[in-house]
């Protein structure tokens, strides 16, 4: 499910715990987590993560 983290400000997806600006991205990434049980990097790229080098992928 996705929910919104209040404390870091953005979109969870809670498979993977990367957070998005949108809940579409996060859905977008919850759905593809569902399904191949990996993350897709065309998706996880643009997460806050990804996007702030926190999370190196
Ligand atoms: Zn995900």
């Amino acid at each position: 499910m996705v929910i919104f983290d209040s404390e870091f400000g953005a979109y969870m997806c809670e498979r993977c715990n990367l957070h998005y600006n949108t809940s579409e991205l996060a859905r977008e990434c919850e759905n593809w987590d569902m399904h191949h049980n990996s993350c897709n990097l065309r998706i996880s790229r643009q997460s806050v993560e990804v996007a702030s080098r926190k999370y190196p992928v």
